[in-house]
């Protein structure tokens, strides 16, 4: 089975709206039609406005960084699904390492997170990765497990199909270090096999799974080439043209 490989640029809390709409219309020029790679930008919020407009009938798609998980309603400050795909949407990353860091967001809390999203027609992209710590004592296999089946927590086999998981080791985000192609094939492998356990081996097969963690032009061919990794989540590189332009003309074509 062939599943395309899927580039997500998160640009996290940065930008304006001048240099989103630029970075956007630069993205979609790089990438043209008929791309073989699906490409999607996810903007901070104040800006999923203006990259929709820019990417509006292009091959290129857009994403959230988060939502809240209810209707509308009392919830200041917070977005939840249906805003994300009225403003164009298709995508949104779900339980980021920053946002287990710094905001505290559980497995649980991701889980009610991904069910929203679905519900809202939204694919979402659930990222798990250890840290440092957990690597160096051999925790990561353990680490992971619990990070998925806790944020799939409910998921059923029909819709577990559509959703994306992100691999990004935390001790490799924005730090310029690299999970070698060896490490990340070994994880991306041991999760489809978790897959294939909790929901079928036809699902696993189904499911993308990218790699994020410092991916840049230059590491991102020998990345991409492995078996089980099927896109890169991309946070720094995906701030200038030419290096995230380089990372999807990276991707094996087909
Ligand atoms: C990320 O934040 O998802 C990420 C992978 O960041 P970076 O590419 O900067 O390491």
């Amino acid at each position: 089975m062939s599943r395309r490989i899927l580039i997500a640029g998160n640009w996290k809390m940065n930008m304006r709206a001048a240099s989103a709409a630029s970075l956007a219309k630069g993205i979609v020029d790089a990438v043209g039609k008929n791309s073989p790679v699906e490409v999607v930008l996810c903007p901070p919020a104040a800006y999923l406005h203006t990259v929709s407009e820019a990417t509006a009938g292009t091959s290129v798609e857009v994403g959230g960084q988060n939502l809240y998980p209810a209707d509308d309603g009392a919830f200041t400050g917070e977005l939840n699904a249906a805003m994300l795909t009225d403003v164009g949407c298709r995508y949104v990353i779900l339980g980021h390492s920053e946002r287990r860091q710094l905001m505290g967001e559980t497995d649980a809390c991701v889980s009610k997170k991904l069910h929203a999203a679905m519900a809202g027609n939204l694919v979402p992209i659930v990222c798990v990765g250890e840290t440092l710590e957990q690597r160096e004592a051999e925790e990561t296999e353990a680490v992971i497990e619990k990070q998925i089946r806790g944020s799939l927590e409910g998921l059923d086999e029909v819709r577990a199909a559509g959703i994306v998981i992100a691999y990004e080791p935390v001790w490799a985000i924005g730090t310029g270090k690299t999970a070698s192609k060896e490490q990340a094939e070994a994880v991306h492998a041991f999760i489809r096999g978790l897959l294939a356990d909790m929901f079928s081996p036809g699902v696993a097969e189904q499911i993308r799974i990218q790699y994020g963690g410092s991916v840049k032009p230059g590491n991102a061919a020998e990345l991409l080439a492995e078996p089980n990794i099927d896109g890169a989540l991309v946070g720094g590189a995906s701030l200038k043209v030419e290096d995230f332009a380089g990372i999807i003309a990276a991707a094996p074509s087909a």
